[in-house]
């Protein structure tokens, strides 16, 4: 098999993984100029300093002795395998550097023989790269569950980042579909890498010139909707992620069906995209916002709200925190405002020092008014015509676009059903009456 049948394969073999976003065009070279942007597995990432930076986004295998249920690379699936010499990915990776295809690698890889022996091969790779050829572009590597601590440590000190995927919500769920892995051997890996971060840093202060271990920190994936857990569980297992194993980055994977089986939804099954994106919406307001999980979600309302997004669905139910006076509101309670973000809330604070704000001052700031607007006062005033009611408020924060999205939702996932929990035929009947701004 040539090298570009290779990269087809395992570039394909990788698009599964979201840690980064794949680019998706596919215009190639015409033989008159440099460069191509053949689909070839080019994703993107971004920098500390906010750069976006493409990837080539590959497995050195695809063969895999182990055998999720979900997964495309698990061994008893009929598909072409092949794999990557580390010499044929370095060469390729630094072809493909020089040509400006990329600027960096993001390598992962289905299990081939053991974890050792696949995790030793993606050092190999790493090693070329990084001391024959001098590589110093950014590089995100795959930690395999189940290799020998002191690999992954040394797969930490070539990588840029790091990411071991927990794939599924629960020990339970983990048995069900993929058997051969445990919640012990996915958490094992990430907290060594925690562990090595923390050891790095103290020596990064003592030797200027120590090498650094996975810099740019480590992340995880979750698949979403291929096993039963709520979205409550996922939420919860992600603050405890964050919070236990400093994670950078925890990303959500609406699961699509690629496999047939009894344990998975059937093959025609549209993939969860609302509850992805609610999970996403709900994840930035545990990062950056300060909620706690339980706050958005609990046991008693274990879904999210299709219609309106989680900050949204919180305030709606905190109608005694409601209306917020713009100009004495602390930075906390600005951030819970929908349509506040951090940056606005800081600029309030700036700004209302030397004057009062009114709500044109707001929109200049940055305020998104047409969701602040039935949160907050100016100066003890409401927005000009506006009438304060849970009703009206709940009315005008549904778009047409929003009753849109609902009705694909309630096609695709009807049991996650939660407008205030409501029954699925009150939502019904609100969609028919095509509540719209
Ligand atoms: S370990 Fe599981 S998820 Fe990873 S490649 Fe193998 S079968 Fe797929």
């Amino acid at each position: 098999m040539d090298i570009m049948d290779k990269l087809k394969i395992l570039t394909d073999a990788a698009k599964y993984d979201v840690a980064c976003t794949s680019s998706g065009n596919d215009r190639s070279n015409d033989g008159n100029g440099l460069g191509s942007a053949v689909g070839c597995g080019i994703c993107h990432t971004f920098a500390a300093d906010g750069r976006c930076v493409s990837l080539l986004k590959v497995l050195m295998t695809n063969y895999c002795v182990y055998d999720c249920k979900y997964c495309v690379n698990r061994q008893s699936n009929d598909t072409r395998r092949t794999a990557f010499t580390p010499r044929e990915l370095a060469d390729l990776t630094i072809a493909f550097y020089r040509r400006n295809y990329i600027e960096g690698l993001f390598l992962s890889s289905g299990v081939i023989q053991n974890p050792n022996y696949t995790c030793e091969r993606m050092i190999k790779a790493l090693s070329i790269l990084r001391y024959e050829y001098h590589f110093q572009g950014y590089i995100h590597a795959k930690a395999i569950p189940g290799a020998d601590p002191k690999l992954i440590a040394q797969l930490g000190l070539l990588a840029d980042r790091m990411s071991c995927n927990i794939e599924l919500p629960s020990q339970e769920s983990l048995a069900r579909l993929a058997p051969d892995k445990t919640k012990t051997s996915i958490l094992a890996p990430m907290a060594l890498i925690r562990d090595k971060q923390q050891e790095n840093k103290a020596e990064l202060i003592r030797y200027q010139h120590a090498p650094s271990f996975a810099p740019a920190g480590q992340s995880t994936q979750m698949i979403v909707g291929a096993s039963p857990e709520t979205d409550y569980q996922i939420l919860k297992l992600t603050e405890g992620l964050y919070h236990k194993y400093s994670l950078k980055r925890v990303f959500f994977s609406a699961y699509t069906p690629v496999v047939e089986n009894p344990l998975l939804p059937a093959l025609d099954a549209k993939p969860p995209l609302l509850r992805e994106h609610r999970l996403y919406q709900a994840d930035w307001l545990l990062r950056f916002y300060h909620f706690e999980a339980d706050e958005i979600l609990d046991p008693e309302h274990p879904t999210f709200n299709p219609l309106v997004d989680p900050k949204c669905n919180w305030a709606l139910h905190h109608p005694e925190l409601f209306p917020v006076e713009i100009n004495r509101a602390p930075y906390e309670i600005l951030l819970r405002v929908p349509g506040i973000g951090p940056r606005s809330a800081k600029r309030i604070l700036t700004a209302r020092r030397m004057a009062p704000l009114n709500f044109d001052g707001l929109k200049k700031i940055g305020v998104v008014l047409k969701r602040a607007q039935y949160f907050i006062l100016c100066n003890g005033r409401t927005a000009a015509g506006l009438v304060l009611s849970q009703d009206t408020v709940i009315r005008s924060l549904l778009s047409t676009q929003g009753v849109e999205h609902m009705n694909s939702y309630l096609q695709m996932q009807p049991e996650q059903l939660s407008l205030f929990d409501p029954s699925a035929a009150q939502l019904q009947t609100l969609i028919k009456e095509g509540i719209a701004l």
